[in-house]
């Protein structure tokens, strides 16, 4: 069974997926301190209008929201916003790449007794574990995040949805300390792999047995994002594929008073719209579509 916001569901009913989405992103310290710094409303009402246009025009029924505790992970808005668009939403578990006090002082043992509860005993959603290390590598505190994610891997046998910095392709560093600290490399998942528009650093991680997400897409790169993929499936890899916006449904700092945030409905929906027909037309399979986001996400999750 797999953990969404609303309730465990069958690997089957996952149906089209979006393995890496935002609801939104913010700082847990800002949400503390000032209660007024987000109108929920404001973010729930924009966050739903996205989700059910892809629901309705792109038959998608899961999204996996990739916020992690420390980038202002709110359970009981994702509750909201699945319950209101009709979308199952998976939440994450883990870090992103931003130093926090806990992560220097405390060791990672003791934050993985606290990740793996939460996985086991609270209902939350949780089926994915996020890491992430971006352009200076792994650092003092990144390696305290990957160790304590290894942790909760081993405990919860959770897949694990990588942030990497292709430019300096720090995935494969990352990597190398996951299955060092005992993660299973086919339940992981290195995303942000063809930011730096071409194949090799994607096909490097992909010769090692994790999946790839190529992602960030939007209407002024899928040309881009069509040749990197085009070059992965003639490479022979189209079954470790994952393909997502990285969209953040709503922008930080939207209060009360702020105008509601507009922008397009179908910002999650490019891939359906553009990237895969576009691919399907250069000579992909037919049913690409469903191969990267319905039963490539489902092996990856289940
Ligand atoms: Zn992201």
């Amino acid at each position: 069974m797999i953990n969404t916001v609303t309730g465990a569901i069958a690997p089957e009913q996952l149906g089209r997926t979006l393995i890496h989405e935002h609801i939104i992103c913010s700082s847990p310290d800002f949400q503390y301190a000032f209660p007024q710094w987000l109108s929920r409303e404001k973010v729930v009402e924009a966050a739903v209008a996205k989700l059910r246009y892809i629901a309705e025009k792109h038959n998608v029924r899961t999204l996996v929201d990739g916020t992690p505790i420390s980038l202002g992970r709110d359970i009981g808005l994702l509750k909201e916003v699945s319950e209101r668009s009709g979308v199952q939403i998976i939440a994450s578990s883990g870090f992103y790449f931003y130093p926090c006090f806990t992560a220097y002082c405390v060791a990672p043992q003791t934050m993985a007794r606290f990740l793996t509860d939460e996985v086991k005993n609270s209902g939350n959603g949780i089926s994915i574990l996020k890491c992430a290390v971006d352009s200076e590598g792994v650092t003092r505190v990144v390696k305290n995040y990957l160790e304590t994610v290894a942790i909760v891997h081993k405990e919860t046998g959770l897949p694990i949805f990588m942030h990497s910095h292709s430019g300096n392709r720090t995935g494969l560093e990352a990597l190398e300390i996951l299955t060092g600290n005992g993660v299973d490399i086919s339940k992981i998942a290195v995303g942000h792999v063809a930011d730096c528009n071409t194949a090799d650093y994607a096909i490097e991680l992909l010769k090692k047995g994790c999946y790839v997400s190529v992602d960030r897409i939007w209407s002024g790169n899928v040309a881009e994002r069509v040749e990197v993929l085009y070059e992965l499936l003639a490479a022979g890899f189209g079954d470790r594929i994952m393909v997502s916006c990285d969209h953040i449904c709503c922008p930080d700092n939207i209060m009360e008073s702020t105008p509601a945030p507009g922008g397009n409905v179908n910002s999650l929906g490019v891939i359906y719209s553009e990237l895969l027909p576009a691919l399907v037309k250069k000579g992909a399979p037919q049913d690409i579509a469903d191969q990267f986001t319905l039963r490539n996400a489902a092996g990856f999750l289940a």
